[in-house]
């Protein structure tokens, strides 16, 4: 804290909580999801697992096909390419740039940010019901679950 204090000026200026929380932080860079995973229009679980999907922590079988854990790679939902972080999101990233072509009310953008966010959740639990109830569950029931969760919470 004393280095806060000198290099802050902090006597002379004075002190605050705020302030000292931002220097204890340190700087952080600016990344381009943070709207994306923290919009209030967002259900915290799918956040959740968002968050650790932009992170490349969610336990993907090309990781543990790599660990020995696994003997295959293939995604357990189409079973055509390797499951991989890519294969997971790629259709919610291009998903973004069509349905944010052209939106400018931040409202609508936020309640297509949730419907992403949802989507991505909904694709790993549906990943993990495949895996441990050896049944894919099927798309239309999974869109009218997204519909519905969305709808509620940003209402
Ligand atoms: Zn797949």
């Amino acid at each position: 804290m004393k280095a806060g204090f000198d290099s802050r000026n902090w006597t002379d200026k004075g002190y605050s909580i705020g302030e000292g929380y931002k220097w204890l932080q340190g700087s952080m860079p600016d990344v381009r999801w943070t709207k994306w995973i923290w919009n209030n229009f967002n259900i915290p679980k799918h956040s959740f697992i968002a968050w650790i999907a932009i992170h490349d922590r969610l336990r993907l079988r090309n990781k543990l096909f790599k660990l020995g854990i696994c003997e295959d790679e293939a995604c357990l939902l189409c079973g055509t390419e390797p499951e991989n972080l890519h294969h997971l999101d790629y259709s919610i990233e291009n998903a973004w740039k069509i349905w944010s072509r052209g939106l400018k009310d931040p409202i609508k953008k936020k309640v297509v940010l949730a419907v992403l966010t949802a989507l991505l959740y909904h694709i790993w639990l549906a990943r993990n019901h495949s895996y441990w109830k050896k049944a894919v569950i099927h798309p239309e029931k999974l869109c009218k679950v997204i519909c519905v969760e969305v709808i509620e919470r940003s209402q």
